[in-house]
């Protein structure tokens, strides 16, 4: 993820990532999103949506039992978003807003954010055929 859309995923949800300034031991959001840009767009939807369902249980974004994303990367080609534990980070609504995210990075290219597929270059990673190609030639 560049520095700049890093950031603004920091601005929009200071609270939800509220880890980014945290030593290591505790979080790994100082690391910043590890992956790349084209999946920005799925982050902010699922950050937002985790939001949502904080300020629907009533919850206040400054307080502890806010949401707090610990690490956010990608993994065998999809996207894997980790909260602190909460009883909010593990509810059943929670979980499936994950899994939404999850399984539609899996058909996001993880570069431009255009329609993918999983394919195996090196490692596996979600691309479109442009991103593919390039990846291949390079
Ligand atoms: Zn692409």
């Amino acid at each position: 993820m560049t520095p700049e859309k890093t950031q603004q995923l920091f601005d929009a949800f200071p609270y939800l990532y509220r880890g980014r300034v945290k030593p290591i031991e505790e979080s790994l959001m100082s690391f910043g999103f590890e992956c790349d840009s084209g999946w920005f767009d799925l982050i902010c939807m699922l950050s937002q949506k985790i939001e949502d369902v904080a300020r629907a249980a009533g919850f206040e974004p400054q307080s502890d039992e806010w949401p707090e994303a610990i690490q956010v990367k990608q993994k065998c080609g999809s996207l894997r978003f980790y909260l602190k534990n909460s009883p909010l980070a593990i509810s059943d609504e929670v979980a499936a807003l994950k899994r939404e995210a999850e399984e539609c990075s899996a058909k996001t290219c993880e570069v431009c954010g255009n329609p993918g597929t999983l394919v195996e270059v090196r490692r596996v990673k979600t691309l479109c055929e442009d991103h593919t190609k390039e990846l291949i030639q390079s």
